[in-house]
């Protein structure tokens, strides 16, 4: 098994699929997983791809260490070009120096395809002329894919690829057939948009002299709400951008398992052990899979409330005290955060909504938000303030306490609890929303409190 991206950009989701798929089956028959970095298109590739796929394939747990490679493409080369030298040697090849041009000049539509003008011309090699495999006329090629069955494309419509460029280097078609067989790869597990290029592949496996083709399985295309196919330009696909956000590992490789496939029985928040063990390529349905973000979020919600409090805590450390953090890293205190941990475990879908849900905590002032004070200063709120200021300073410090004095301070005003506790907490926490509001005052004490309420009525 091998998974082979090309560093040409971000990491995608459907890539860390593929990934995940191509490793557990692997795992279950026994077999090597290798990773091959696709990297012949030098205007495209940038090595911090590679880091990239390396280090995101990693917090996947799919680790350096635990499988072969990186095996660089661009490495061998040489392998490329000797096949391609064979192809033509065999007569399944041929050069081949029609521009666009001309092409389109006499078939009026470019788009169809190559005409085979070349094919009996018997050109050598040259400045100018690409090698082009010779498809068969008739007959068809059949591809046996573990998800799509028995896909069977007509010969005649599969034109004569081009498989090495003028220069003789191979283009992706050939390159990517080349490393299989030579790698020995006994599965082909991609995409659903290379099924096109399978069945051009499947003749370059014989060319080349193997007895039989890899089994292939195409895994579907990923789709957004709307239907379409996620893009780059439009949809949130880079795994990195969801690492950064802070979902779990364990959420994401759960979730991305389900796009395309089901773990038996209802449930299908599952333990990665029971995934190991059930997954089964044959199970994966064809049909375009949903990327449900909104899922996903409530998935990683539900895999955050799993964790133990330390590991919770471990999971949030580099948003408490990395540069994600506003506050200076030295603001940070275990013993504070410790107190709110467990309200704020409870709350969070992703791991970054820690940052405005205790950043009232370590902050020196609370965060300024002209419409959250818009919104809680109304009315009678400047005296409520006043008057909870004052109370705050007299009474014991216990949320309960808390809560019945600001009920009582409230009904003075014509306010009910819900609507007095409005300006209270954006006096203090600078936000309209947030952890419980009675527990955060006593977290953050009675002298910090009573600062912000005094503040706040400037
Ligand atoms: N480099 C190709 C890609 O990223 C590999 C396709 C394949 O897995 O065969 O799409």
């Amino acid at each position: 098994m091998r998974f082979a991206p090309s560093p040409t950009g971000i990491f995608h989701v459907g890539g860390a699929r593929s990934a995940l798929f191509n490793w557990l089956v692997a795992l279950r028959a026994g077999g090597d997983f290798v990773l091959r970095v696709e990297d012949t298109d030098a205007s495209r590739n940038r090595p911090e791809w590679t880091d990239g796929i390396i280090s995101a394939l990693d917090w996947l747990g799919i680790s350096p260490g635990r499988y072969e490679g990186p095996v660089f493409q661009s490495s061998r080369d040489a392998s490329h070009r000797a096949a391609a030298v064979r192809l033509h040697e065999a007569g399944q090849a041929y050069f081949c120096d029609c521009t666009r041009e001309a092409l389109a000049e006499r078939t009026g539509n470019a788009q169809r395809g190559y005409d085979g003008h070349c094919r009996e011309r018997g050109l050598t090699a040259g400045p100018g002329r690409a090698l082009r495999f010779r498809t068969p006329d008739d007959g068809v090629t059949t591809v046996r894919d573990l998800i799509r069955g028995e896909p069977t494309f007509p010969n005649d419509t599969l034109e004569d690829f081009v498989v090495a460029r003028a220069d003789g280097s191979a283009v992706f078609l050939l390159a990517n057939v080349v490393d299989d067989l030579e790698m020995g790869i006994t599965h082909v597990i991609r995409g659903e948009e290379h099924l096109p290029n399978t069945p051009k592949q499947q003749l370059l496996w014989a060319a080349l002299g193997a007895s039989e083709p890899p089994v292939w399985a195409h895994v579907p295309v990923i789709v957004n709400e709307k239907r379409q196919k996620l893009s780059k330009r439009r949809d949130k696909v880079a795994l990195e951008s969801y690492r950064d956000e802070g979902y779990l590992p364990a959420a994401m490789k759960n979730y991305l398992m389900l796009l395309g496939w089901a773990p038996p029985g209802e449930e299908e928040i599952v333990p990665w052990e029971t995934i190991e063990a059930a997954f089964d390529l044959a199970d994966v349905k064809p049909s375009p899979a949903f990327f449900d973000e909104k899922k996903l979020r409530a998935f990683n919600g539900e895999y955050i409330r799993a964790l133990g409090t330390a590991e919770f805590t471990e999971a949030a450390r580099p948003w408490l005290v990395g540069t994600a953090a506003p506050w200076p890293a030295d603001a940070f205190d275990e013993g504070v955060f410790a107190a709110v941990a467990g309200l704020a475990q409870s709350r969070l879908s992703v791991l970054s909504e820690i940052v405005p849900m205790v950043d009232f905590l370590f902050l020196a002032e609370p965060p300024e938000d002209d419409a959250a004070w818009a919104k809680a200063m109304k009315g009678p709120a400047a005296e409520l303030l006043a008057d909870v200021h004052d109370l705050f300073g007299k009474v014991e410090w216990d949320a309960e306490t808390l809560k019945q004095t600001l009920t009582e301070a409230g009904e003075r005003h014509g306010l009910k609890l819900s609507k007095a506790q409005a300006p209270v907490r954006v006096a203090v926490t600078g936000r309209t929303v947030g952890l419980p509001l009675f527990e955060s005052l006593v977290v953050l004490g009675r002298e910090a409190t009573r600062r912000r309420l005094a503040a706040a009525r400037d």
